[in-house]
């Protein structure tokens, strides 16, 4: 009887909650100090998925061990550990423990962060965290401002909408936008949900370097304004996902000024990169953005989801989204208390800033430096080696901890299409091994092996291995190809 009042009130017992949280936790930690040992893939056909998953809606309660050993046998193992050392591929996400903890806070004790009123330490903190962030991207701390997203495309998104209200008004019908071909799909999609036409959009090819072609964004610019067109916004890349390429952000700068065009950065991969001196380098001209998107999820190493927006004016943000229904009437508060629901898309926000805010007081900012430092020099060191064998060859060089390459011994003399394939095979077996996930890109019409290596906690020997086991795995396919010519 008393259990099925728990149930109703969707309650458990207060030992019951603690019983049940420590085996979560134990979980958690058994995965943080086993992973390694683990295989990084998971592959699973939609019908395997079926028959191991698909039920009926529950109706009666089922004991809470049950459930928790049915997920951690049946449902954990089944996903990618995108925070293995031999997690190569896509952008892997390290995440760290002290946020995954935060989260589990911001998520126990539910606090909602969407406005100041609901919870005013929840709008302080994220002010605090993007105020360090501004700072790290030489943004005005004062008039600038910013937003945590759920990630890097809803940042995009964010900037976009910002962009065309600021730059087009409510008439966006002769508007017209530039962004490279190496730019992430995100904002191709965020153009098209803001309304835009394929008309409206401007590929810019890029350069041998996977820079953005300045001759020809100028070029392109100049003819639309002919025709009588309203060019309003361009979108550089600061680190593509292909290959870590920076394109020319001070030129690109340079032209938004001169012809009065919203300056956009999507640096959700590479922008964490400034920590390193290297980065930094690279990175030059960030801080004349009129808009960035950077993405903690990915190389600031918190877990998913977060994003983030930062922009050089606030009053951008607030302008473009503040509505005012009646019910949000009396939470308005002063304007310095700021309701981050006015600052972007959604209304009820979980707290992102605080495990960013705990994970960096708890390590330390020189923690996230020296991390960022080691994946680039990881990276390098890596670059150097494949460079050393006959058996490799370097399609894009380590640039902010991204390298493509592919297998082509030198002696083989293999045709353009032999390597597409040869490669091809080497990420499918090695996939398929479940060892190292590591798939391909195309660049420049060439099938190449990608690695990003954002993981603190990949090492040398994790790439040698997975290079040695490339190896077996390309000499067999060679032997196959030498068979049949
Ligand atoms: C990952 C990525 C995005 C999208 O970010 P999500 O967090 O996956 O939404 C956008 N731009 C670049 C350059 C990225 O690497």
């Amino acid at each position: 009887m008393i259990e099925n009042d728990l149930n109703s009130k969707l309650k458990l017992s207060k030992d019951e909650m603690k019983k049940y949280g420590y085996q979560v936790i134990d979980h958690i930690v058994d995965h943080f100090e086993t992973q390694k040992d683990k295989k990084p893939v998971a592959l699973a056909t939609r019908e395997e998925m079926d028959s191991l998953l698909a039920e009926d809606i529950p109706n009666v309660p089922s004991p809470a061990n049950d459930v928790l050993d049915f997920v951690m046998k049946q449902i954990i193992p089944h996903s990618n550990i995108v925070s293995h050392p031999k997690s190569y591929s896509f952008v892997p996400g390290p995440s760290n423990y002290i946020s995954v903890m935060a989260d589990t806070l911001a998520t126990g004790f539910n606090i909602f962060s969407g406005g100041w009123a609901a919870s005013p330490a929840a709008a302080e903190l994220e002010i605090v965290t993007m105020n360090w962030l501004l700072d790290i991207f030489g943004f005005p701390t004062k008039k600038g401002g910013g937003i945590f997203t759920s990630g890097g495309s809803m940042a995009n998104l964010t900037a976009l909408v910002t962009a065309r209200r600021i730059k087009c008004g409510s008439d966006f019908s002769k508007a017209t936008i530039y962004l490279s071909d190496q730019a992430h799909s995100s904002n191709i999609k965020a153009i098209k949900v803001i309304g835009f036409k394929k008309e409206q959009i401007r590929i810019i090819p890029t350069d041998i370097e996977f820079k953005i072609s300045l001759n020809k964004l100028k070029n392109i610019i100049a003819r639309d304004r002919l025709e009588g067109l309203q060019p309003f916004c361009i979108i550089a890349s600061a680190g593509t996902t292909n290959t870590g390429t920076v394109d020319p952000l001070e030129d690109m700068a340079n032209i938004c000024k001169a012809e009065n065009l919203w300056f956009h950065i999507d640096g959700a991969y590479g922008g964490a990169a400034i920590l390193s001196e290297n980065g930094k380098q690279l990175l030059k001209g960030i801080e004349r953005a009129d808009s960035l998107t950077v993405d903690p999820h990915k190389w600031f190493f918190q877990p998913y989801e977060m994003g983030c927006l930062l922009v050089k004016n606030h009053e951008w943000l607030s302008s473009t989204f503040t509505e005012k229904p009646e019910y949000l009437r009396d939470i308005e508060g002063n304007q310095s208390e700021i309701n981050f629901y006015d600052h972007g898309i959604q209304l009820t926000r979980r707290f992102r800033a605080l495990k960013f805010y705990m994970s960096l007081k708890t390590f330390g900012l020189d923690s996230f430096k020296k991390a960022i430092t080691y994946n680039i020099d990881l990276a390098e060191q890596t670059e150097a080696l494949l460079r050393k064998s006959v058996l490799w060859e370097i399609t894009s060089p380590a640039t902010l901890a991204i390298i493509n390459f592919r297998y082509n011994p030198i002696q083989q003399n293999l045709s353009e299409e032999e390597l597409d394939r040869v490669n091809q095979s080497i990420s499918k077996k090695i996939t398929d091994s479940r060892e190292a996930l590591l798939v391909t890109t195309v660049l420049q019409g060439q099938v190449v092996l990608r690695m990003c290596l954002i993981n603190p906690r990949t090492t040398l020997e994790d790439i040698t291995n997975t290079l040695e086991q490339c190896e077996v795995y390309g000499k067999e396919e060679l032997a196959i190809i030498n068979e049949q010519n």
